[in-house]
């Protein structure tokens, strides 16, 4: 029973690591965006939010592992909501970004829509 144990210290450990990086992002965004950005959110989910089927995971990036974080900006609400996608997702989405730059993908409006369900769903969850 200390896989589960071990398995939630990990999971800590990488949410302390990304907490920091989204921090960074978070205080990129304020320059950027200024006062529209006023706080910042990290789905938490093991569910990829993208294709809500498979989990979130490492991806294969130039040979080595890495976990992706992405963030999207939910303007109504000012807030600043990082994410990790499944590698399928991710690979998608980078492979979209190098035939189409700047130009957002359906996979894109699918994660804002289940982000910003599943952060009102959070918000509720607090009352
Ligand atoms: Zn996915």
């Amino acid at each position: 029973m200390s896989s589960k144990r071990s398995r939630n210290r990990k999971s800590a450990n990488v949410h302390e690591a990304y907490f920091e990086a989204m921090n960074a992002m978070f205080e990129q965004a304020k320059a950027y965006f200024g006062s529209a950005v006023k706080s910042f959110w990290f789905h938490e989910g093991v569910i990829c939010p993208a294709c809500l089927k498979n989990e979130i995971g490492n991806v294969n990036f130039k040979g080595k592992e890495a976990l992706g974080l992405n963030a999207f900006m939910y303007r109504k609400r000012g807030v600043l909501i990082g994410y990790f996608l499944c590698d399928i997702c991710t690979n998608y989405i980078h492979a979209q970004s190098q035939v189409n730059p700047y130009k957002q993908t359906a996979l894109h409006t699918d994660i804002e829509r289940n982000l910003e369900e599943a952060y009102l769903k959070h918000l509720s969850s607090l009352n």
